[in-house]
């Protein structure tokens, strides 16, 4: 597995997207996990990164710019099809990643993990023999991850995070960030957290917010306010969770919250 870093640094990307490139060692191919931005020096990069083997597939964690906005041009460029759990995105010749099946390529097999809630159409992948997953931005290298609203959800956040616990890996390959070596431990992490900002939510409104934007400058007190306006997404997936549990209540625009 070979790791290349596109030049797209931001707060959200942290020091860029990973894109990996993934083959057993002796096959002749290669797959590209998230091609990543538009970039000709990038995918020249990981064209060079794939060592003289031919790309045989590329694969999409799901369809943000940061991750597939160059996807369609490197597929082209290396006479591979492209797969992703989007419809619309995969191109002929390519699996179908909502059946499930392992995907046989490079001399490795690569389990489609559908995990829905950073995006509805997220896909992680598990490399078994190694008891890793490629994570995307279901879980990063460091810190956490923006679960949007309305496109993200977070019951179904939640539920995917469950669902790689159970697979007890033992490493994480993310979209952004170093790789995670304590792979239990940071999936638990992730768990635990978004607990507590359910419970902070919970707790800004008994003290009377009302609106998002009031609970984020009270529990996004400490975080940079240029990321307020991702915060803000957050919180609203969390309370879209309290509503449709019936913990909360909201009036017919959805603009104001109380407590049930
Ligand atoms: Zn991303």
């Amino acid at each position: 597995m070979t790791r290349v870093l596109a030049p797209n640094p931001s707060p959200l990307t942290l020091e860029g997207t990973n894109t990996f490139v993934v083959a057993e060692p002796g096959a002749g191919t290669a797959v590209v996990i998230d091609p990543g931005p538009a970039d000709q020096g990038h995918a020249q990069a990981v064209v060079r990164a794939c060592g003289g083997r031919e790309v045989e597939l590329v694969l999409l964690t799901h369809t943000h710019v940061d991750h597939a906005e160059g996807a369609r041009a490197f597929a082209d460029r290396v006479g591979a099809p492209l797969a992703a759990l989007a419809p619309g995105w995969a191109t002929p010749g390519a699996p179908d990643l909502a059946a499930g099946d392992p995907v046989a390529a490079a001399g490795l097999e690569l389990l489609p993990l559908p995990t829905p809630g950073h995006a509805a159409d997220h896909c992680c992948f598990e490399l078994a023999t190694e008891r890793a997953v490629f994570t995307g931005d279901h879980v990063l290298g460091r810190g956490t991850t923006v679960v949007e609203w309305p496109s993200g959800d977070m019951a179904d956040y939640l539920a995917s995070l469950e669902l790689l616990l159970r697979l007890h890996p033992e490493r994480l390959y993310p979209g952004h960030g170093p790789l995670v070596t304590d792979a239990v431990a940071r999936v638990e992490g992730y768990l635990a957290h978004r607990r507590d900002r359910e419970a902070q939510v919970l707790a800004a409104l008994a003290a009377g917010d009302r609106t998002p934007a009031e609970i984020v400058a009270r529990v996004y007190a400490e975080v940079d306010p240029s990321l307020h306006p991702a915060a803000e997404l957050s919180v609203r997936a969390h309370l879209a969770k309290l509503v449709h549990e019936g913990r909360v209540h909201t009036d017919p625009e959805g603009g104001r919250f109380t407590p049930a």
